[in-house]
């Protein structure tokens, strides 16, 4: 068995190690740019939390975390042993409603019940643990708090995505700089993959893990995918602040924002103010977004971002599913072996430990077997059954 994958981002290369380590399958990622220059997996803000709205997300990152909490010594090789700097302060989601307040309680709920632990705290409490935040007009907040740490908080994901490339390499498979163009079928199965150079590899099944571009590369098999790249920009700041346990702060009004490495240095970023469309090239960062909306809401909220510098911002897609924002992993119908993991929607870095396992064991053994990522099916789409996730971010 030869297993094609297009794109060697972080889904992409996950899928491999797991298919060349655990299932000793042959594997070639073709991935048009080796640098990774415009890949979400380089991108990213890189956080990893639990509190999501559907039994699935959380499943799924609970499996994640564990695995990037051990992946210096999974992942390492001959010559590598990654570190990816995970810390894990917490999420805080900061509601300003009764009906914000509600559906923390009701998420609130639902984590507990699969292991995933959150604190609800109320101004007072807020308050106390957070002294340098403004929260008189909070009615509640939500805070990550699995023992023995929090479970959530954020990492490097350019190393992550090296490390399973490295890892898969040294497993057994290939990675080949080249762009899919097309597929050669026999009607019902896929039988090679063709690239713009001119070469074809032959495959007994293709995983189009091609991230923001997925749609574009489904559609060479006939399938629409509702997957958009949808431009996201990230400000890092420079403040004279120093916030004591400073977690990834989500407030209220969409806008977030997470303490560095280095004392002083932050990142944030909020949803576009206006429309979302397709395909906005990265060198177009709306730095009026964070002049008029992000600095005044995060001022508000942290009075020392009273005063503070732009250090540097980029800009990078989401692979926005727009069914129901959540990831269409397995099976892509009517081909018999082809397949995807796609359309994460802005959380598919924390979540590729575990959807590389399933994917590889569905390609490798015909089902899923350590954790069920049945709720990504594709077919959800002809269904009209969205997976719907509240928290998107
Ligand atoms: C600003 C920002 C913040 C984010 N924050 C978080 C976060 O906090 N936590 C989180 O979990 N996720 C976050 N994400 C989302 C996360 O980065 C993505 O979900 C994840 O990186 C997707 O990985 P991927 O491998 O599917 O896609 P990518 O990393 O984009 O990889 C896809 C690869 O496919 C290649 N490709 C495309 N077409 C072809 C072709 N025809 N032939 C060959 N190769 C091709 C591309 O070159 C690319 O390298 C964020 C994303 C952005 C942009």
């Amino acid at each position: 068995m030869t297993v094609v994958i297009v794109g060697g981002g972080v889904m992409g290369a996950a899928t491999a190690w797991h298919l060349a380590r655990a299932h000793g399958v042959a594997v070639t990622v073709l991935e048009r740019d080796a640098s990774y220059a415009m890949a979400s997996s380089a991108l990213s803000a890189c956080a990893i939390r639990q509190q999501f709205s559907t039994a699935i997300n959380i499943r799924v990152s609970q499996a994640s975390l564990a695995f990037y909490r051990t992946i210096g010594v999974t992942l390492a090789t001959a010559d590598d042993t990654p570190d990816i700097g995970l810390v894990e302060p917490g999420y805080l989601y900061l509601a300003a409603t009764e009906a914000g307040a509600q559906q923390l309680r009701d998420q609130h709920a639902l984590q507990g019940s699969l292991g995933a632990m959150t604190a609800l705290m109320l101004p007072d409490a807020l308050r106390e643990r957070y002294p340098w935040m403004h929260v008189d007009d909070v009615v509640l907040g939500s805070l990550g708090l699995s023992t023995p740490t929090s479970g959530e908080g954020w990492f490097d994901g350019y190393v992550a995505m090296q490390a399973f490339r490295k890892a898969a390499i040294a497993a057994g498979a290939t990675f080949v700089e080249a762009e899919a163009t097309g597929f050669a079928t026999d009607g019902t199965q896929v039988t090679a993959v063709h690239t713009a150079d001119g070469a074809s590899f032959p495959a007994s099944a293709v995983v189009i893990a091609a991230g923001a571009w997925s749609a574009k590369v489904a559609a060479h098999l006939g399938v629409t995918l509702p997957v958009a790249a949808r431009k996201r920009d990230v400000f890092a700041i420079e403040a004279d602040a120093e916030l004591q346990d400073g977690p990834l702060l989500i407030d209220p009004s969409g806008v977030w924002m997470r303490p560095e490495k280095a004392r002083g240095q932050f990142l944030c970023g909020a949803p576009p103010r206006d429309g979302d469309p397709d395909d906005v090239p990265l060198d177009r960062v709306d730095h009026g977004l964070f002049e008029e909306h992000i600095w005044p809401i995060l001022a508000a909220r942290i009075p020392a971002f009273d005063a503070l510098r732009v250090t540097s911002s980029w800009a990078g897609y989401y692979e926005m599913n727009d069914f129901d924002h959540n990831g269409l992993v397995g099976a892509l119908r009517p081909w018999r072996n082809a397949y995807t993991a796609c359309g994460f929607s802005g959380h598919g870095l924390q979540q590729a430990p575990a959807v590389g396992r399933g994917l590889a064991e569905l390609i490798a053994t015909g089902a899923y077997r350590t954790l069920d990522l049945a709720p990504f099916r594709v077919e959800r789409i002809a269904e009209n059954a969205p997976l719907l996730e509240k928290n998107v971010i």
